[in-house]
């Protein structure tokens, strides 16, 4: 057990500092965790993610009480943990990533405009606002992701994305800024397209059916 979460907090430290490096994260805003069984290793507070060492991250259980570690768990622990409570998620990243921001403070959704959406579990809802850190913060996200959402925007916030491993989660939180980088870019020049129901259910059907080789 304390390899695997020296394991997953080194995973924590190079997926940090990526997300300083491809400026989804500015200054300490921004959290990642990873769950093991019944235990959650998460980015310390008030950290900058690209200078974490693997021991500078705690490691709490489902209650967020403290496992290991001596630094304070992230502000946004709770909203980690009430996701993981609540979808088959292995791994959480939350930034305050540009353009997923500027969605999250004009809008109360994410539209496809693009097939790849889909990933993400289509339409982006999001969170009602609640102050950062609070059981109503978490609450919200946790409704936005009802529904086997894989993404959730966070009113004048951010957003935040799940997956089976860090790097998936990670991966969802890239795609889910580049979406909403495409949709903010289309709405300046005119009117985006959405797709439909039936143009998705079609990527779906392809997606499961590929033509023979
Ligand atoms: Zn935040």
């Amino acid at each position: 057990m304390i390899d695997d979460i020296m394991s997953l907090r080194e995973q924590l430290c190079e997926y940090g500092r990526r997300a300083v490096e491809l400026g989804l994260v500015i200054g300490t805003s921004g959290n990642l965790s990873v769950r093991e069984g019944d235990l959650v290793t998460v980015t310390p507070s008030g950290a900058a993610l690209d200078r974490l060492t693997p021991e500078m991250c705690p490691v709490v259980d489902m209650g967020g009480r403290l496992v290991a570690g001596e630094l304070r768990p992230s502000s946004e622990t709770p909203m980690h943990l009430a996701v993981y409570e609540t979808t088959d998620a292995q791994a959480i990243v939350h930034t305050h990533s540009v353009f997923g921001t500027v969605v999250a403070t004009t809008m109360t959704e994410l539209p496809p405009v693009h097939y790849n959406a889909l990933l993400l579990g289509g339409v982006v809802r999001v969170a009602e606002y609640a102050t950062y850190g609070t059981p109503e913060l978490a609450a919200n996200v946790r409704a936005a992701m009802a529904g086997g959402k894989r993404a959730a925007l966070m009113a004048n916030h951010g957003g935040m994305t799940i997956g089976a491993t860090l790097e998936e989660a990670f991966e969802a939180t890239r795609l889910l800024e580049w979406l909403c980088e495409v949709y903010v870019r289309g709405l300046s020049i005119g009117k985006p397209t959405i797709l439909t129901d039936d143009q998705l259910a079609a990527v779906v059907e392809r997606t499961l059916n590929p033509p023979p080789l």
